[in-house]
């Protein structure tokens, strides 16, 4: 099939849809999320799935449902909002817990969240498995309190039994190997990251949808970070097996030069065909090789998945200065931008559908690391919850607070040698991937064993 040809610009419409998005207050549950994706049928016809709390998705369990009728800090001396939701979601620390009380500034300091260093904008939090409640404002806010009056805090939320929702589509090929796109839905407020991705998919899928029949199918997955993703390879695990080629896509908008990180088994035709088309283009880009901390490659990837899943973005997550800020705003996301992303994804469609395999196995098998000799004197483990990250927050492995831009040297060890661990390297081999210490790897290896979640083999 050939999706490209003369079409008509889609970047101002992507980008009117990103505006009509951005202010409702998304999470990863809650009704921003399903108000967006109500938003998203307008552009294709998506089903949105309810997956009630409480459900097991391998070591996770859907959360409590969280929605917030109003958030608020008021100064009691002179009754004014020094922090409102309703002027930004990213005001409350996602998932907050309801609160209704007065209380000195020195309560109030440690539930406040800042960027000193970045001191006009304000910075997106989250804190979902552990219930706690805070703020997030403008470092130049937070030094115009005063220690003199009292603040009353208001946080009028739910946090109750309810529905984790996601959106699905599947555009039926010829056949029934697929080819995947998934964007996380759960951001508020937040414009690159990642209604980008969220609003290329949508522009895509109807695309795809009104197009000739490909020789692949196409899935669809709107889903929340994590979450989310653990979601629906949990209840779609069988369907699994039929994906060829997949594509995780974010930070769409505000083209500054591509950045493609491959799948974890790095020699995908996915891998091949995104860089090849990038090198095309003669324009500068990046190419990653796979790391187990990003985006929801983290669950596609995982070994007992091992999808050839990869990451496609403009500026890479963690690295751009606006990311998780409120300066991911509007104008950082331009039309053009996002209509360039659009039609090198159609590029890489045309590719990968052209280059159609009817060997239903050939891009299936096992990774040359898999059988990879063990080397001397360096152990070697085996991952015992393969499927999806485990959940390490709540054995205490891992911070429980959400949003900033990168984790610890010990949590990015605990990652790798999770993600790694299925009986090929050692850990000495995963010292030189992941350009981590031994040591730390191997504290890591040890603290994942006594939790239950490794085995040493050798
Ligand atoms: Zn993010």
């Amino acid at each position: 099939m050939n999706t490209a040809g003369s079409q008509p610009p889609f970047g101002p419409a992507m980008h009117a849809l990103i505006a009509e998005l951005y202010p409702l207050p998304r999470s990863i549950t809650g009704d921003g999320v399903r108000q967006t994706l109500r938003a998203l049928q307008s552009v294709a016809p998506l089903t949105i799935h309810e997956v009630p709390t409480g459900t097991p998705v391998f070591d996770w369990t859907v959360p409590n449902e969280w929605n917030v009728r109003q958030a608020h800090v008021t100064d009691a001396r002179t009754g004014r909002r020094v922090v409102d939701f309703a002027d930004h979601a990213l005001h409350l620390v996602g998932y907050s817990t309801p609160v209704r009380q007065r209380m000195t500034l020195a309560d109030l300091r440690p539930h406040l969240h800042t960027l000193p260093e970045q001191p006009d904008r304000i910075p997106y939090r989250t804190s979902y498995y552990k219930p706690t409640w805070g703020f997030c404002l403008t470092h130049r806010a937070l030094e115009s309190l005063s220690a003199d009056t009292e603040y009353d805090v208001v946080i009028d939320a739910t946090l109750a039994p309810g529905h984790l929702t996601y959106g699905e589509l599947l555009i039926p090929g010829d056949t029934a190997n697929e080819i995947l796109f998934s964007a996380h839905t759960c951001h508020p407020q937040l414009a690159n990251d990642n209604l980008s991705g969220v609003v290329v998919a949508a522009h895509l899928a109807r695309h795809l949808a009104a197009g000739p029949r490909g020789r692949h199918s196409f899935r669809f997955v709107w889903a929340p970070g994590t979450i989310g993703a653990i979601t629906w390879l949990a209840r779609n695990e069988p369907a699994t097996a039929n994906i060829r080629h997949g594509l995780i896509l974010s930070n769409l908008g505000d083209g500054r030069t591509f950045t493609y990180k491959r799948s974890r088994r790095g020699d995908a035709p996915v891998d091949r065909a995104v860089t090849e088309i990038l090198r095309a283009t003669g324009r500068p880009h990046t190419v990653l090789d796979f790391s187990p901390y990003g985006y929801d490659e983290r669950q596609y990837c995982s070994p007992g998945f091992n999808l050839p899943v990869g990451l496609l973005s403009n500026s890479q997550y963690g690295t751009f200065p606006e990311y998780h800020t409120s300066a991911d705003d509007l104008s950082l996301v331009k039309p053009d931008a996002l209509e360039a992303s659009f039609r090198l994804i159609q590029d890489v469609v045309d590719r990968l559908d052209t280059s159609f395999s009817r060997d239903p196995k050939g891009e299936l098998q096992a990774t040359p690391e898999a059988s990879a000799s063990a080397t001397a004197h360096s152990p070697r483990y085996f991952n015992l919850l393969p499927k999806c990250e485990p959940q390490l927050g709540r054995r205490g492995l891992f911070s429980m607070v959400g949003g900033r831009t990168s984790p610890k040297r010990f949590e990015l060890a605990l990652l790798w040698v999770l993600n790694q661990s299925d009986g090929g390297p050692t850990l000495a081999e995963i010292a030189t991937r992941s350009a981590l210490p031994i040591d730390v790897l191997t504290d890591a290896a040890r603290a994942l064993e006594a939790a239950g979640l490794l085995r040493r083999i050798d």
